[in-house]
């Protein structure tokens, strides 16, 4: 689509009876005003409609008066439901045709899986004649690019219809709309995330000081979140000029970006994660973290389990590659697999299975039994039941066992964490330590060092 208007603004319609019900969270607009606002595009309105097709014709014409670029996401499938076809077709006074393309790609696709095409199926091989189909490699239901005339200073807006499914919306996005966008030239939007542990978040401002100045550029801001800050440095420039400017216009963004995130590194040291990719969540690039400290050591970690029944592993293997550092782990919920792993019968009856005795024995019998180099192990109480004065719910014992630690010798050490919130939040949070306790082990810090969130004075 060659285009004489700039996006300099746009609306994100997102479609679905789900939406209207509260089954479902919007994710796809959230998501879709980011990559925007990156490309330099400041999204003015979110508009959510049920599966109508009133409402749907009626918020893509008041999309169009608002912004030369309107992105919706959903609705594009085979269901009765999926209505966005027939609406984009009639806000554009067009009429639907059958794409043969489209019809063999489908019939193609359906084979492959040994199935006919049905009548229902081939409805996603309908198009409104002027509209460009967007091919989707991992769905059935291809995008669909138009232009629709408004009474507007921009005379026409571009519309880009994606369908639900974040899986194949964000790639649909990246290959066949951000190519056909014309954002303003010079403006540049840059976010770069980085994730903290093992400091609270007023700990944190206090460091960085002069640097979370609201009127600094780049802005730095920080949230916190289940035990991880999240500082995003954001540069907001340009404008106006030219073509070439837009270059020099990234350049200088990006080093100034980079300035700020070499500051924040220097202040903060190890508390800072290293981002090997953006995108990625504060758990994520923590477990990715750990993974290349044992991959570089050609170390690797064992997990012992009892309150977060298998979250600490599922959490490192949802990175890919984690084979290489994580041999895996034992889920010992009940004391009787915590003695069958080997843990002391008579310490779990005269101390409790939760204790910093225990906890140090789980690890122990894990690092044994594993072979591993390091073995994490934890034991708690996650609520809402099950709490004593003297154990409080979200009382929890991680302990971490090393084969490093003296001379060659393995040993196991506890720490006591009392974690506030739900059932969940003690769980997450309760593996987020167990990490952060390893992440600042495998960089050399001294036993018990640093003090972590939620750790019980000693
Ligand atoms: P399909 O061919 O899968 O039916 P579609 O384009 O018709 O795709 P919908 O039927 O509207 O899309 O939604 C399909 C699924 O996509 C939803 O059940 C939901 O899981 C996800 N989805 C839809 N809209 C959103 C949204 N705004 N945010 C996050 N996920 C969404
Ligand atoms: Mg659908």
């Amino acid at each position: 689509v060659a285009s004489d208007v700039v996006h300099d603004k746009a609306v994100i319609i997102s479609t679905g009876d789900e939406l209207m019900t509260g089954q479902l969270q919007d994710s796809n607009a959230r998501w879709l005003s980011e990559r925007l606002v990156e490309l330099g595009i400041l999204t003015v309105e979110h508009i959510a409609v049920g599966d109508d097709s009133t409402d749907l014709f009626e918020a893509i014409h008041r999309a169009a008066r608002r912004a030369p670029l309107v992105v919706m996401s959903g609705g594009l499938g085979p269901t009765d439901g999926d209505l966005t076809r027939e609406e984009l077709c009639r806000a554009t006074g067009d009429t639907l045709v059958l794409d043969p393309g489209l019809r063999a790609e489908l019939e193609a696709r359906f084979a492959k899986r040994g199935r006919a095409l049905t009548a229902r199926q081939e409805r996603q091989a309908y198009r409104p004649s002027k509209a460009t189909a967007l091919p989707n490699e991992l769905g059935t239901a291809p995008g669909l690019a138009a232009r629709l005339g408004v009474d507007s200073p921009w005379k026409w807006s571009q519309v880009f219809c994606l369908p639900g499914p974040p899986s194949e919306l964000r790639p649909m996005f990246e290959r066949e709309v951000v190519p056909r966008l014309s954002p303003p030239p010079g403006r540049v939007v840059l976010t770069r995330l980085l994730h903290v542990i093992g400091l609270a978040e007023a700990d944190c401002v206090d460091r960085l000081g002069e640097l979370t100045r609201r009127d600094r550029t780049p802005l730095v801001g920080i949230t916190a979140s289940g035990g991880i800050l999240t500082i995003r440095i954001r540069y907001e420039g340009g404008g106006a000029g030219g073509d070439s400017a837009g270059e020099d216009a990234r350049h200088k963004a990006l080093r100034r970006v980079d300035e700020t995130e070499r500051t924040i590194r220097g202040i903060l040291g190890d508390h800072v994660l290293p981002t090997d990719a953006q995108g990625r969540s504060g758990v994520e690039c923590l477990s990715a973290s750990i993974l290349a400290d044992l991959g570089e050591r050609s170390r690797t970690l064992a997990v012992v389990e009892s309150c977060t029944g298998g979250m600490l592993g599922e959490m490192i293997t949802a990175i890919p590659g984690s084979s290489a550092a994580f041999r895996g782990g034992y889920i010992t919920y009940s004391n009787d697999l915590k003695v069958n792993l080997g843990v002391d019968a008579g310490a779990i009856a005269r101390l409790g299975a939760v204790s910093p005795e225990v906890a140090s024995q789980m690890a122990l019998r894990g690092l044994e039994r594993s072979g591993a180099h390091f073995c994490l192990a934890l034991t708690g109480i996650a609520g809402p039941d099950g709490g004593t004065a003297a154990k409080p719910v979200g009382t929890v014992h991680i302990g971490l066992a090393s084969r490093e630690i003296g001379a060659g010798a393995s040993a196991a050490g506890a720490r006591h964490f009392v974690f506030s919130g739900d059932r969940e939040d003690v769980r997450r949070r309760a593996c987020v330590s167990a990490m952060a306790m390893l992440h600042f082990a495998l960089r050399g810090c001294p036993a018990g060092e640093p003090r972590l969130l939620w750790e019980a004075p000693s």
